[in-house]
């Protein structure tokens, strides 16, 4: 990325991987790290607030917001719908900030035809059967929900070969520090941060 340019990262990868988990470390390490928030109308879990885990909407809303082109890209996933407002991505410019967006990996694939010059990196799992065990350790979602998550993981992984950086979760600190080194080297306004 030139210097000059906001950078722009998209961290993608089944859901359970650990996007979240490496996303919220990697910025205790980059404060200047921006993340955007996004839309959902799913419910909220225990504990997530309004405006800082997501924007929750109601079906009516996020249709409404489809329509006035309020977002950079949206999705239907695991039955409700997900998106990035262009309004996330446009405060973190206005400020000089780089910009995490955490998404699943339609809604990735949506930001790199729009954004080309994005970094689009992708979470794997060291297994099936580990991100199963994640999922259900999370506590978050009911069986049904894990089973829907995992079906949909198959083929997630399968789309990993079309992201420029594949960081395996496999130890917390070790693949933090592989993210955190490309996201370095990928962004000029990070320099000295
Ligand atoms: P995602 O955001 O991709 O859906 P989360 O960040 O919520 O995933 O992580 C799912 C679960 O896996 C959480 O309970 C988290 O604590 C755990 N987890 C994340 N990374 C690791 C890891 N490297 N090893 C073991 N467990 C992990
Ligand atoms: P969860 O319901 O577990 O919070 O999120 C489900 C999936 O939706 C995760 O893989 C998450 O990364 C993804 N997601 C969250 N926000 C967005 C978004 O704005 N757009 C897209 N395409 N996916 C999102």
């Amino acid at each position: 990325m030139a210097a000059g340019e906001q950078c722009i990262f998209v961290i993608t990868g089944p859901s359970g991987v650990g996007k979240g988990t490496l996303i919220r470390a990697l910025r205790q390490r980059i404060p200047k790290l921006a993340l955007s928030v996004s839309a959902t109308t799913r419910a909220p879990r225990e504990g997530e607030r309004d405006g800082v885990d997501y924007h929750f909407l109601s079906e009516a809303e996020f249709e409404r917001r489809v329509q006035e082109g309020e977002f950079l890209e949206h999705v239907h996933y695991a039955g409700a719908s997900y998106g990035t407002l262009r309004s996330e991505l446009q405060q973190s410019i206005a400020k000089g900030r780089p910009i995490v967006l955490e998404i699943e990996v339609q809604g990735a694939r949506l930001v790199r035809a729009a954004l080309p010059e994005a970094t689009l990196i992708f979470i794997a799992p060291p297994s099936l059967e580990e991100l199963r065990r994640r999922l259900q350790a999370r506590g978050t979602d009911s069986s049904e929900k894990v089973a829907q998550r995992l079906t949909l993981a198959e083929q997630e992984l399968r789309a990993q070969s079309e992201f420029a950086h594949v960081v395996e979760n496999d130890t917390l600190e070790r693949a933090l520090a592989e993210l955190e080194a490309i996201v370095r080297a990928s962004c000029s306004l990070l320099q000295g941060a």
